[in-house]
């Protein structure tokens, strides 16, 4: 067996709160009860929402909480490089193309095929740009996205664009997606030069060794998409855990838009106090020890006993 690897990924937009703690400490606890080793990678990829202060600020908070990583974080802003040798790997393979269009393009092309298709908020595309069989591709001479192939892809594995990808998570059971149809040939790279979520946390995870990956629910509906990416690029899938959210008063997921508030420990007591609240999140039963350490070192042999391992 790979010897365990996990890492906690956050984008620094702002400081830690009571739901992004949660993914931490499970991240942290996962890591420890199977003795593997615990990464923190800075997904800020989408320089317009992240910033330098708030990557500080997060470090500081997960050692004020006990959580300090085995190595130094690595910074997804210093890797573009890496990332752009993962998308020419696509182009070569005829997995990725070009894309011109603008949001209303996009929006008039579904109109006119009958009918506007929204997940969370975007667009399915509806492969304008997309190559035809055979036809060379030109690269446009404006600012243009890289779009995966999703139908290509799913063809390149042996499978139908109409059927699912399907992938097991330890907490939430077997899970299915039928991607071309459901998320359709998303972005790879944005037109103004930003690599997309998507394609970094991939190239990443294998590039670290992840064997294991462990987060917030919300990032469930991801996981078809970077399952697809990973066997297109030829890379290992490591295994799944979803965690449960925290919710807001308002019922939706706790974010800065509907008031979380950051997790402050300026002292040992806090500190606790705030990871009592997350393990419970995690169905752990309270710490009855007094240090952050044994507090720790309580719930990973309690993570050990739920997850049965030995
Ligand atoms: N950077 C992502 C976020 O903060 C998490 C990525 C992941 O864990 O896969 O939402
Ligand atoms: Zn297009």
């Amino acid at each position: 067996m790979k010897p365990y690897i996990g890492r906690f990924a956050p984008s620094p937009t702002g400081p830690l709160h009571a739901g992004s703690l949660v993914a931490a400490l499970a991240s942290w606890l996962d890591a420890r009860a199977h003795g593997g080793t615990w990464l923190v990678r800075i997904e800020d990829v989408d320089a317009t929402r992240c910033s330098v202060q708030a990557q500080h600020t997060i470090m500081q908070q997960l050692h004020a909480h006990g959580l300090v990583p085995d190595a130094e974080p690595w910074v997804q802003s210093q890797r573009s490089s890496i990332y752009q040798q993962a998308l020419d790997a696509l182009v070569a393979q005829g997995l990725a193309y070009p894309c011109t269009c603008s949001r209303k393009q996009i929006a008039e092309a579904l109109e006119a095929q009958g009918g506007t298709r929204l997940r969370h908020g975007e667009l399915v595309y509806p492969g304008t740009c997309r190559p035809r069989g055979g036809s060379a591709m030109g690269r446009p001479a404006q600012a243009h996205a890289w779009r995966l192939d999703m139908a290509a892809c799913l063809m390149q594995q042996g499978l139908l664009a109409t059927e699912a990808t399907h992938w097991h998570d330890r907490r939430l059971g077997a899970q299915q997606q039928v991607v071309a149809q459901e998320v359709g040939d998303f972005v790879l790279r944005r037109s103004d030069g930003l690599w997309a979520y998507q394609l970094a946390v991939v190239v990443d995870d294998a590039a670290q060794g992840i064997t294991h990956i462990v987060r917030g629910e919300d990032l469930a509906d991801n996981t078809a998409r970077q399952i697809v990416l990973q066997q297109a690029l030829g890379l290992p899938q490591p295994q799944y855990l979803h965690t449960p959210l925290v919710l807001a008063a308002d019922g939706e997921k706790l974010s800065k838009q509907n008031g979380a508030q950051p997790v402050l420990a300026d002292d040992t007591a806090q500190a606790l106090r705030n990871l009592q609240a997350a393990a419970g999140a995690l169905d752990l039963p309270p710490a009855t020890t007094a240090t952050l350490p044994e507090a720790l070192q309580q719930w990973t042999a309690d993570w050990r006993q739920r997850w049965r391992m030995t």
